[in-house]
Order: C-alpha cells, then structure tokens, then sequence
C-alpha cells in the first residue's frame, strides 16, 4: 500500500551536511501496524514526514497505492494526502481558533464540497467516541493535552484514511491518557487502518506487528 525506497534526507545546516536518512527501504501493508524506534534525533520524524507526502526525500521514491508521490504535482499530492493518510503530529498542531469539532472537521471541508452537516454530525460522532462529547465547542486552549490529542486523532480519521502516521503520540501525556489513545490507536488498527507510530516507548512498540529501529539513518536489522 505504502513504499519506501532508498530514501536519503541530507539536511544543509549552513556548511556541512546533516545526513539523517541514508538509503531506507520501507514498506506498510494493508491494516498493518509497525512501530518506529530509535534515538532522539535518529530521523523518526523526517521519515514519517516523508512518507507521509509532508517533506520531500533529498533523493528516493515514496509509492502510495503505487503513485510515485513526489513526481505527482504539489497539489495532486497534496489531496492524495488528504484522502488517503492521517497524520497525528507530536505537538498536535491544533488551529487555535477554531473549535475542536471545527479542527476535527477541517481535513474533510478540504476534501470535498459536500454537505457540511454530515460532516459536522460524523467530526461529533468520532470526537464523542474518543470522550470528548462536553468538549466539541473549546478552543484548543481550553483543553487538555490529552484532549487536544483526541482531537487531533479524529482530525486525521475523518476522511477514513487507509494509514495513520503518529509522531510520538502518547509523549506529552501522562500514563492513563496514553494508555486510552492508545486502546484508541491499535482499535482502530484491528478495523483495518495501517498505522505507523514514531516512538521511543518499548512498551507501545511492542504492541505493533513489527519494529523498526533507525539507527546511523538506517534500519537495524
Ligand atoms: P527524531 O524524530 O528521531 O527525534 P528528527 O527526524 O526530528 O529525529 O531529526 C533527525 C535529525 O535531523 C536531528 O539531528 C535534527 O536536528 C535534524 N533536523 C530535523 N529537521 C531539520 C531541519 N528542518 N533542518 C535541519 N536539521 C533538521
Ligand atoms: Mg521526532
């Protein structure tokens, strides 16, 4: 569904280059679940962004539904993007002024033209799963990390996407709240969502079909 090959990132920090990602091959199947490992500056977060459509590879090919996504136009990637991947960043990203129903329901406003209610009703319907029923019309000042976390979970669900991407999801939460979004994850795993989470939690790795740890820019085997 999702693959990944020979993917390098060399980042230009003035005169040397950083070279983060050096040659990685990936692939996600359908409804497959795998966990992301490795140090803190490994290159877990520049992977997700690239095959998640968000940041460009310095050189190699990212296939979604066999679609060499970065020879497509920007904004043809960019509506695959919204029909067929969630992203769940690690600090949220939430649009401030906006509700957490609005936030929830923004991707799907993107999409399409269409009706605006059904939208609202199933942005509702996912946030009230996720507990959030007394808090569809907060700001996301006005809620709570793990809310704003939920929220940003049912932003990237509303358009049913096939893969979900996690930056860290449960990093800022206490261990309760992590718990939940994570019964929150893997359920929506086992109904066919391919998820991929970024994470340095062993425990939260271990629940995946499969670990990958980064290491030197590179998968260790
Ligand atoms: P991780 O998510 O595994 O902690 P990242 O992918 O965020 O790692 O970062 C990998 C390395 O790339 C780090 O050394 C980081 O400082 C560097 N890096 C990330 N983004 C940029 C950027 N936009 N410009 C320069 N260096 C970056
Ligand atoms: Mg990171």
């Amino acid at each position: 569904m999702l693959r990944a090959e020979g993917i390098h990132k060399i980042y230009r920090d003035g005169k040397k280059d950083l070279r983060v990602l050096k040659g990685i091959d990936l692939e996600i199947k359908k409804g497959e679940s795998v966990a992301l490992v490795g140090p803190s500056g490994a290159g877990k977060s520049t992977l997700l962004h690239i095959i998640g459509g968000i940041d460009r590879p310095t050189s190699g090919n990212v296939f979604l539904h066999d679609k060499d996504f970065y020879t497509l136009p920007d904004r043809t990637r960019a509506r695959l993007r919204n029909q067929k991947i969630g992203f769940v960043f690690q600090f949220y990203h939430l649009m401030p002024e906006f509700s957490a129903l609005e936030n929830a329901m923004m991707p799907a406003l993107i999409k399409t033209q269409g009706s605006r209610l059904r939208t609202q009703g199933r942005a509702g319907t996912l946030l009230r799963q996720f507990g959030l029923g007394e808090r569809l019309h907060h700001k996301p000042s006005e809620l709570s990390g793990g809310e704003q976390q939920r929220v940003a979970i049912g932003r990237a669900l509303i358009n049913n996407p096939d893969i979900l991407l996690c930056d860290e999801p449960t990093g800022n939460l206490d261990s309760d709240m992590g718990e939940e979004i994570l019964r929150i994850l893997f359920e929506l795993n086992k109904k066919g969502t391919a998820i991929v989470v970024a994470t340095h939690d062993r425990e939260l790795a271990k629940r995946a079909d499969k670990i990958l740890e980064i290491k030197d820019g590179n998968f260790t085997l």
